[in-house]
């Protein structure tokens, strides 16, 4: 028989799949004495990381820590518990004139993943990190004390935190600011680029406008190499809706989520399959330019209108490869990147190319830094060691670094920029990978 809580737990990319203890608990004098009696833990929020930063020996689930505990309507600052969803955060603040300063391209990720990644959006060349618009959060540390951490309160652990991958304890709750809205509508326009130089001159171009997002075609080659359709955008104003909008701006109908419902078999997403996607995908904007209105859900979340759309890349899983490459080196990496993996043959049917602003020098363990940073999904296959290390390679040639939240096999000496977060109670697969150089 199993010790009680051992159980298969894996993430987004469902690779790597370990069998671990996973607890979880909402009274703190519990969690204080699974941090007392255990080494080798490490929080998990949702488990929306893709690889291995939230597996350890011993996990300790946030999902119990779900409670909101105050909502200043006249301020904007919220706070609730660690293992809180942006989802369920989203459905109080939005109806009430507020939205988040930044969210990741997903809304299931819990306040605690948003913190110990300190996750950026569509907006961080306009408004930096989650880390941004944090108060405070108190913290569960090595010693099983709750400890308060702020800007001015135990501020070395509050910086070593954000973006500390969860390796300086488990954070219990947060609070935070959020930004007033007028609706729940995006004004957008969606720009095709025909090439790598055109999308980085709309980048350019763009960089005055809140949110940019570009996705990015990336099996194609030669004059081709980078062609994409970059998407901006704006939070609307009611008066600027057509009419029927203007009715309820700050409700949206519910939409009917469907489910992937069982893990595909391996073979269906191939190099022809991705090919296809990528075609239509392209052309299903026909003309240069389109402007328009599309409710926030569609502008901020695309990929979460289908349930456990994870499981199309079969079993084997898939792993999320996202690094940043310096500006000034911005076009030329990620030539040499597109060009090594339309090569390669690997395609990634998802690929987003986005720009980030200057790093926030506090706030030293975030990934972000000023550049332009490309997310690239890749099946789990026999070639795809190799097509790491080519990439690694490149990233390391032109000075850029790979974001720990996504990565599960890239090398050390790009993953390994985080400071102060070392100390035996709080380790996890990566970390461990990382120190040893697995
Ligand atoms: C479809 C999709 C799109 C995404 N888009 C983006 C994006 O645009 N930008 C971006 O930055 N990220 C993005 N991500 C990644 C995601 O935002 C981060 O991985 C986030 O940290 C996941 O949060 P989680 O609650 O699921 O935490 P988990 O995945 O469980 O854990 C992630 C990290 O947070 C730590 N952690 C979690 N909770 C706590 C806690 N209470 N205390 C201490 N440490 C904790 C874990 O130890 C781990 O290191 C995306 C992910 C998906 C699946």
């Amino acid at each position: 028989m199993k010790p009680n809580f051992i159980q298969k737990v894996t993430n987004w990319g469902n690779y790597p799949v370990v069998e671990k203890e996973m607890k979880s608990e909402d009274a703190i004098e519990k969690i204080k004495d699974f941090v007392r009696n255990n080494n080798e833990i490490i929080a998990r929020g949702n488990g929306r990381c893709y690889g291995d930063a939230s597996l350890s020996e011993h996990i300790f689930s946030t999902k119990r820590l779900n409670k909101f505990i105050s909502f200043d309507r006249l301020n904007g600052v919220l706070e609730c518990e660690s293992g809180v969803l942006l989802s369920d955060i989203l459905e109080v603040i939005v109806p009430q004139g507020y939205f988040l300063f930044v969210t990741p391209g997903t809304k299931f990720i819990s306040v605690g993943g948003a913190i110990a990644s300190d996750v950026h959006g569509k907006n961080h060349h306009t408004e930096g990190c989650f880390s941004e618009c944090l108060v405070e959060f108190s913290l569960l540390n090595e010693n099983s004390e709750v400890i308060t951490c702020s800007r001015t309160e135990n501020a070395g652990k509050f910086w070593a935190t954000v973006g500390g991958m969860g390796l300086t304890g488990i954070i219990i709750s947060a609070k935070f600011k959020l930004k007033n809205i007028d609706t729940a509508y995006i004004r957008q326009e969606s720009i095709r680029a025909e090439n790598l130089d055109e999308i980085f001159k709309l980048f350019d171009e763009s960089e005055s406008w809140t949110y940019n997002v570009a996705w990015i075609d990336c099996l194609q080659t030669g004059k081709n190499t980078g062609r994409s359709i970059l998407m901006r955008g704006e939070h609307a104003f009611k008066h600027e809706l057509p009419k029927k909008l203007q009715e309820k701006p700050l409700r949206l109908k519910k939409k009917n989520i469907p489910t992937v419902p069982f893990y595909f078999p391996g073979f269906l997403l191939n190099s022809t399959t991705v090919k296809l996607f990528n075609f239509f995908y392209f052309n299903k904007q026909k003309s240069k330019e389109i402007k328009n209105y599309v409710d926030y859900e569609t502008f901020f979340y695309p990929l979460d209108i289908i349930n456990d759309w994870n499981k199309i890349y079969g079993k084997g899983g898939f792993i999320q490869y996202q690094m940043v490459i310096p500006k000034e080196n911005g076009k030329a990496g990620m030539k040499k990147i597109l060009e090594t993996i339309a090569k390669s043959g690997n395609g990634s049917f998802l690929a987003v190319l986005k720009l980030f602003g200057k790093q926030n020098a506090e706030a030293y363990n975030s990934f972000p830094i000023e550049g332009y940073t490309l997310a690239l999904d890749f099946k789990v296959n026999s070639k795809l060691t190799k097509l790491v290390e080519q990439l690694d390679a490149i990233v390391e040639e032109y000075g850029g670094r790979i974001y720990l939240t996504k990565d599960s096999m890239s090398r050390s000496s790009l993953t390994g920029y985080l400071k102060n977060v070392q100390n035996p109670k709080f380790v996890s697969l990566q970390s461990k990978r990382i120190i040893n150089n697995i």
